[in-house]
């Protein structure tokens, strides 16, 4: 049976940063609902110019069009053996059609681990972090650089600072994750699904960590 997993954690917990590294190491593929957004963006679709209005504000795109955007990438054969979903869900909402998507492909979560980090530290990292422009692989100024300044270790892309990274908007995404996000946690504990792991700590020790909670 497919194998679903949600990662759950404030912007800047590290969820992008692990989801990559845990995702190939299981065989599942790996759903930012972000990168989403960020390529419907760059391709200038309907759905990409409708979610920018949203994200440059640091505000939640509406729930019914991401909703659809998930519904069809989980539909697609990469997600045969499972998926870990990186941002969504993010309400109430999202959580509730998600279990129905996955209940019509015969599966359900089988975890969600909250990266706990505190607010302080996410600040610091977001503002620190670069992306990169191919595929969204993440790293931080002085947490994780890459070899060569401004170049993606393992494409060769440039590397951007998100516009959403700078501090004013930051401070809103903290505030909407606090406000829409945070309900979940208490959503998935009620349904035994959470596992709280602490994110404060370095990549690597956070990674381990959370390989032992989604493989057991
Ligand atoms: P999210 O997807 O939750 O928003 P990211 O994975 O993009 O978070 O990480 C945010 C920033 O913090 C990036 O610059 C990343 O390199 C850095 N980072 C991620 N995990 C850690 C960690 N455990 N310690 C220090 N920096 C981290
Ligand atoms: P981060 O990695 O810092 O948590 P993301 O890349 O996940 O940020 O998201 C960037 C933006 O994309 C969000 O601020 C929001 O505007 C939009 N977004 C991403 N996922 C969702 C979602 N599940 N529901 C609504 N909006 C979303």
């Amino acid at each position: 049976m497919a194998t679903y997993i949600v990662l759950l954690g404030p912007p800047g917990a590290g969820k992008g940063t692990q989801a990559k590294l845990i995702a190939e190491k299981l065989g599942l593929a790996h759903i930012s609902s972000g990168d989403l957004f960020r390529e419907n963006l760059k391709a200038q679709t309907e759905l990409g110019i409708l979610a920018q209005s949203y994200m440059t504000k640091g505000e939640l795109v509406p729930d019914d069009v991401t909703i659809a955007m998930i519904r069809d990438r989980l539909s697609r054969p990469d997600c045969a053996q499972g998926a870990l979903l990186d941002g969504f869900p993010r309400t109430p909402a999202q959580a509730d059609a998600l279990a129905t998507m996955l209940a019509s492909l015969g599966g359900s979560v089988k975890c969600v681990p909250l990266i706990a980090v505190p607010a302080a530290v996410l600040i610091e990292r977001l503002s620190g972090r670069w992306s990169c422009r191919a595929a969204g692989h993440v790293y931080h100024e002085k947490f994780n650089p890459p070899k060569q300044a401004g170049i993606c270790d393992l494409d060769g892309s440039e590397l951007y600072q998100r516009e959403d990274d700078k501090l004013e908007t930051v401070q809103n995404r903290i505030a909407v994750y606090e406000r829409q996000t945070a309900p979940l946690i208490e959503y998935y504990r009620q349904r035994g699904l959470l596992v709280e792991v602490d994110g404060a700590r370095p990549i690597e020790e956070v990674g381990a960590d959370l390989l032992a909670v989604v493989t057991r």
